[in-house]
């Protein structure tokens, strides 16, 4: 092939890469979780509002009346998959869950979070996937739990995630790093039992704990060129997002990636979509944050990537309040962003007429 052939073959795999992962209107989405009695109101309520795209759960997915009511009204669909909070798999097999350093398991309430190095569930996982992007057909797919385990829901903002442990130390996790960073340790022998590996782990938490931390980052990194790669390979075109905690880069002392072992700059480029979980009154954040939060978070993520998700209002007296002119803020900083915004969720819009105007006018504004 000549040079210019090539440059010219180059070009249109960029073009035709753009159209195939669909960054052309954005998307004005809401994620939808409860139970729905009737699939065409809801389609129809999200549609009269504005919205062009649903984030579901399997429950909602699967349902023929939903896919067919979305088809009809020219909405599409995204599946969310909650990848590794798996608390059937963890039924299933006990070991599979991430345990902290004093061996305490990534339990809380529902969730139950899986240790990223196990290769036989992130096997499992992809078989999971696959079978039901072939089953449900969806527009698009949104990767939640993507991560180790934190309640980021929960940490003070004014503290941070303090004394919240950071996972995963069982023997996957340990013989992964060990494998991957070579370095020289006292101990390098990984036992089954996670007792009998405890002065292993107090070497690795107490000399190379940084190492540790870049270790974790890469392994999410890993995870997702290794999951992103298999949908592309036989999904091709579909987008794929990403949930991601919402926090900046250098906020708790870099914990987002410490702790949860996301990095935005190594993990933008296998996604379509970051999404950042950015819910003002579940985190107890004030008005005004997401924009900054957008603003901090344009240094990691392409613009064209970053696909803001917030909170219509708190979803249980537990959390503060949100006046509407709160969340009229938020919807029009997140309005902002070029890829578009996704709403959580849109059932905290169905008896809300003055959210439901703000909502309306908002996504009715061209950007
Ligand atoms: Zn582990």
């Amino acid at each position: 092939m000549r040079p210019t052939t090539t440059v010219m073959a180059g070009l249109f795999f960029i073009f035709l890469s753009s159209v195939a992962f669909g960054q052309g209107a954005p998307i004005l989405g809401a994620k939808v979780y409860g139970p729905v009695r009737d699939p065409r109101e809801l389609v129809e309520f999200a549609k009269s509002l504005g919205f062009n795209t649903l984030f579901v759960g399997d429950e909602l997915a699967t349902s023929i009346s939903f896919r067919e009511q979305c088809r009809a009204a020219g909405l599409k669909y995204f599946l969310i998959i909650r990848t590794f909070n798996d608390p059937e798999a963890a039924k299933q097999d006990a070991s599979l869950v991430s345990i902290d350093r004093e061996g305490r398991p990534a339990r809380r309430e529902g969730d139950v979070m899986i240790c990223p190095s196990r290769q036989d569930f992130r096997r499992a996982k992809m078989d999971q996937i696959r079978a039901a992007l072939q089953r449900l057909k969806p527009d698009g797919v949104t990767l939640d739990y993507f991560r180790f385990f934190i309640y980021w829901e929960g940490v003070d903002p004014q503290k941070g995630p303090v004394n919240f442990p950071a996972f995963c130390f069982d023997r996957s996790c340990l013989e992964d790093f060990l494998r991957s960073t070579r370095l020289e340790l006292r101990h390098r022998t990984v036992a089954e039992a996670p007792d009998a590996n405890r002065e292993l782990i107090e070497e690795i938490w107490s000399k190379h704990r940084d190492a540790w931390y870049q270790w974790r980052v890469k392994r999410i990194a890993e995870n997702a060129r290794e999951l992103t790669g298999s949908i592309r390979q036989e999904f091709p075109g579909l987008p794929i997002v990403l949930h991601a905690v919402p926090w900046t880069r250098d906020e708790f002392n870099g914990a987002r990636q410490k702790i949860v072992g996301q990095d935005f700059r190594l993990l933008a480029p296998f996604f379509d979509y970051v999404s950042p979980m950015a819910y003002s009154a579940l985190t107890h954040r004030g008005p005004g944050w997401v924009e900054k939060l957008d603003r901090a978070l344009l240094t990691e993520v392409p613009a064209a990537k970053l696909l803001p998700s917030i909170e219509v209002g708190p979803d249980s007296p537990q959390f503060p309040p949100m006046p509407p002119a709160h969340y009229e803020s938020d919807l029009e900083a997140a309005r902002q962003a070029e890829a578009g915004v996704v709403l959580y969720h849109l059932e905290l819009l169905l008896d809300d007429a003055v959210r439901q105007a703000i909502t309306k006018r908002a996504l009715g504004e061209a950007r």
